[in-house]
């Protein structure tokens, strides 16, 4: 197969803005520094969200910058130099919303020559994460600003939340731990015991995922899609989902991963949407992680472009997460693939019946979103985001809920030949 590279395609805006920089080289022979060190904000994105807030400068060139927090009321103060106060850093404050959990308020004001004084009022205490990343993709430099909740929103309580109509559910323990035992399957105790899935809805905030032609974005859809299949979940009696993100903000891979096992969820299962440069590619598949390479260059590629979702939607490299190093010594990754391919294989055959498969059977690659050393989990790419069929599709709310229902028909053709086991572990509350 020659479908590769897939990149993303570039949006529109990004698109005039290159035109407008190569016509300027045109004019000016050192138009190139002139253009692409011009310091100043260029964008300010925000994405609100539970688990934190991130605030996007976009940035015409690096600058320097410094930050303090102060207490009562609390506030992030972020001081950038080498820059003046501007029209996009006017517009600051209309760039947060009153629902936003963590920002109360944001304004920007000339603090002395040559220094813009950013200050966040925010709605509690936070720990404040400020960092750059370098260009990338379709972006140049940008200032991150996150604002993390000192007591961030607990997945085990928002799924007790959500099974308060199960009798047994009084209590975290309950929760995922064995309600009864009903049986052997294999030498394995088989239970009767809610069941938790992860849902995953690919991409988010600052990473769109895959551009349709139509302008539809991927990082929309999987979440439209990923909702609905929650909601068919959350209907079965012994079953339950959880999103790993409910709106529109980025979520590290790392972070999709431990958010499952913190659950300890049975199944994982992420939804994307695919993209080449051919309109006419087409179909639905399925990937599951690989030790040992992928099953195909194509696979390879896709793993590669969907393992870049850090580097877009931007993460602080500078923080090392140990309960996430953690996850990658575990030692029981072989038996969990093993069913991660059952699981894949059950839902591909329930796609087969909405869709055209792009591939006919499951595929393997080194996605970093799969890597759970103890949940079973597939990576679903519905449809091409890039056909604009297949867009326009992805984008039908009856067209979404056939895909929401293929792949619950897949999760239940694979529960009904592979048993829920006894867990022999305590919930991770860490
Ligand atoms: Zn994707």
């Amino acid at each position: 197969m020659s479908e590769y590279p897939r990149e993303p395609f570039l949006p529109r805006r990004r698109l005039i803005k290159l035109a407008g920089a190569s016509l300027l080289l045109l004019v000016t022979p050192f138009g190139k520094a002139a253009v692409n060190r011009q310091p100043g904000v260029l964008a300010v994105r925000v994405w609100p969200a539970a688990d934190y807030t991130r605030v996007t400068i976009e940035l015409g060139a690096p600058l320097r910058f410094s930050h303090f927090t102060v207490r009562d009321p609390e506030r992030l103060v972020v001081d950038l130099e080498g820059i003046e106060f501007s029209n996009v850093l006017e517009s600051l404050s209309d760039k947060i919303t009153v629902d936003d959990p963590n920002i109360k308020l944001l304004r920007a004001g000339r603090f002395k020559p040559g220094v813009v004084r950013l200050v966040m009022e925010l709605k509690n205490e936070v720990r404040p994460q400020v960092f750059e990343l370098p260009p990338v993709g379709n972006y140049g430099h940008r200032l991150v600003l996150d604002v993390y909740p000192l007591e961030p929103p607990d997945p085990l309580m928002q799924l007790l939340g959500k099974s308060k109509q199960i009798d047994d559910a009084g209590t975290r323990g309950n929760v995922t731990e064995v309600a009864k035992a009903e049986g052997k399957r294999s030498g394995r105790e088989v239970v009767d015991r809610l069941v938790t899935i992860t849902l995953d809805p690919g991409h988010g905030g600052e990473d769109p995922g895959a551009i349709g032609r139509g302008g539809s974005y991927e990082k929309n859809v999987t979440l439209a899609i990923a909702k609905r299949l929650k909601a068919k979940i959350d209907k079965e009696p012994n079953m339950r989902a959880v999103l790993t993100r409910d709106t529109d903000y980025f979520v590290p891979l790392a972070m999709r991963v431990q958010k499952a096992r913190r659950i300890r969820s049975d199944l994982f299962v992420s939804i994307h949407a695919d993209a080449f440069v051919r309109p006419d590619a087409n179909g639905s598949s399925v990937f599951v992680l690989s030790e040992t390479g992928a099953s195909s260059s194509a696979a390879r590629y896709l793993a590669q472009k969907e393992n870049k979702a850090d580097l877009i939607g931007g993460i602080n490299l500078n923080v090392k997460d140990s309960a996430l190093a953690r996850t990658l010594l575990d030692l029981s990754q072989t038996a969990t693939i093993n069913d991660s391919l059952k699981l894949g294989k059950d839902v591909l055959r329930e796609l087969g019946g909405i869709n055209r498969l792009h591939k006919t059977s499951v595929e393997q690659a080194g996605f970093a979103v799969l890597k759970a050393p103890d949940i079973p989990s597939i990576l679903i790419e519905t449809a091409f985001i890039s056909n604009p069929k297949e867009e326009k599709r992805l984008n039908e709310n009856a067209y979404q809920n056939k895909m929401a229902e293929a792949i619950m028909a897949g999760i239940r053709r694979y529960f009904a030949k592979n048993p829920p086991l006894a867990k022999s572990r305590l919930a991770r509350l860490d």
